[in-house]
C-alpha cells in the first residue's frame, strides 16, 4: 500500500463538504469555483435525484491533488473556473472520456473537447470596466489598453492569474508573441500601481479613483450589483461601466468554466446524472443566473441583469486555442515582470 496516496485519500475523503444529510449516493466533486457559486446547484441535483454532492473547493492545486491521488483519488468530477485547468487535466490522463447525448445536444462543439474528455458550462467574457465619471469613450479594444493616453490610469489583477493568462494566450492567437509582448509592456506602463487583488478589488479602485478603467470578468459586475450582503459592492459597481473590448483583429474574449469526469471516479453512474444535469436547460438557467454568466446551453437565456450590459461580438477563437498558449502567455507575463 502506497501510505502516501491512502493518506492524501483519507484526507480527501474526510474534508469533503456534505451538502445534504441523507443520499441515494454521492458524487465527489473538487471544484475551483467558489463555493456559493454552485452549492445552489448541488442542492437543486440533490431534491432531484437524492445524490448527494460531497466538495472540496480550492483555488489552487486541485489537479495536482487528482495527479497525486491517482487510482485512489476520491474525486468524481472536476469543475473549473477557466478552460485552462481542463485542457491541463486531460493533457495530465486525469480525465476520461464521456459521451453522453444528453451532454453532447445540449453544449455547441466548439466549447467541449473533442474528444468529450471536457465540457463548458458557463461562459463569461475579459472585458474593461470604464470610469462613468472620467471615461467618456464608448468604444475600446484590447489594444487600446496599451496606448499612452491612459498612462496612469488602469487597474488589473496579477498577470499571471488563469483569467489574465487566458488573455493574453488569446492576444497570441491573434496577433502572436512579439506583438503581444509590446502589448503587455504597454498595459503594464499604463498602470496606476503594481497589479494586485481579484476583479472585484479592481471595481473597487475604480469607484475610489485609483484608476479609470479596468480588466475584468463581466459575471463580477453583476455580484457586486446585486450584492446584498456586501452593499458597499453595489456602490463600487456603479461606478462603472462595461465597455466589450473589440478590434478588428480580435473580438471581445471569452472564456470557459467547465467540467470533467474524472478517470477512476468511483461513483461514475451518478457522476454521470451529474454532468447531465449541469447541461440541462434547468441548470443551466440556475448557473448563469446565479453567476450572472453566459450559458453555453443556446436555449438558455442569459439573465435581466446580464442582458443588460448589451451585447458584443465574442472572438471567434476555439477556447482549446486560450488553453494552448496559457504556458506562453505565462511566459510572456514574467519576462516583462508585469506584477513588478
Ligand atoms: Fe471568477
Amino acid at each position: 500500500m502506497n501510505l502516501p496516496r491512502l493518506f492524501l485519500a483519507t484526507l480527501a475523503a474526510t474534508t469533503f463538504l456534505a451538502n445534504s444529510a441523507s443520499a441515494d449516493g454521492v458524487v465527489n466533486v473538487y471544484s475551483y469555483r467558489q463555493p456559493q457559486l454552485v452549492e445552489p446547484l448541488f442542492k437543486a441535483f440533490a431534491e432531484k435525484t437524492g445524490i448527494e454532492i460531497k466538495m472540496v473547493f480550492a483555488e489552487k492545486g486541485l489537479v495536482e491533488r487528482m495527479e497525486q491521488e491517482a487510482s485512489l483519488s476520491p474525486v468524481d468530477v472536476l469543475l473549473t473556473a477557466d478552460v485552462g485547468k481542463l485542457v491541463d487535466a486531460a493533457d495530465k490522463g486525469l480525465a476520461q472520456p464521456l459521451h453522453s447525448d444528453t451532454i453532447s445536444s445540449k453544449i455547441p462543439a466548439a466549447l467541449r473537447d473533442a474528444s468529450e474528455q471536457w465540457f463548458g458550462l458557463t461562459m463569461r467574457a475579459r472585458v474593461v470596466y470604464a470610469s462613468k465619471d472620467r471615461v467618456a469613450q464608448a468604444e475600446m479594444s484590447y489594444e487600446d489598453l496599451a496606448d499612452p493616453k491612459f498612462k496612469g490610469k488602469i487597474c488589473i489583477r496579477p498577470g499571471d492569474h488563469p483569467y489574465n493568462l487566458g488573455l493574453v494566450g488569446a492576444m497570441i492567437a491573434r496577433r502572436g508573441e512579439a506583438e503581444t509582448k509590446t502589448w503587455l509592456e504597454g498595459l503594464k506602463a499604463n498602470l496606476a500601481h503594481k497589479p494586485n487583488g481579484n476583479d472585484r478589488a479592481q471595481a473597487k479602485s475604480i469607484s475610489a479613483g485609483e484608476c479609470d478603467l479596468a480588466i475584468a470578468n463581466t459575471y463580477y459586475m453583476g455580484l457586486m450589483q446585486t450584492n446584498e450582503k456586501e452593499p458597499e459592492q453595489k456602490d463600487w459597481a456603479a461606478a462603472s461601466r462595461i465597455i466589450f473590448p473589440a478590434s478588428p483583429a480580435m473580438g471581445t474574449h471569452v472564456n470557459i468554466s467547465g467540467m470533467l469526469l474524472a478517470k477512476n471516479a468511483p461513483n461514475k453512474d451518478n457522476a454521470i446524472k451529474f454532468m447531465e444535469y449541469l447541461a440541462s436547460d434547468e441548470a443551466q438557467e440556475l448557473y448563469a443566473s446565479q453567476n450572472f454568466e453566459y450559458p453555453v446551453n443556446p436555449k438558455v437565456a442569459a439573465s435581466e441583469v446580464v442582458k443588460a450590459w448589451g451585447n458584443f461580438v465574442p472572438d471567434t477563437l476555439n477556447v482549446v486555442e486560450i488553453a494552448k498558449n496559457q504556458k506562453a502567455a505565462a511566459k510572456l507575463v514574467d519576462e516583462v515582470q508585469f506584477n513588478n
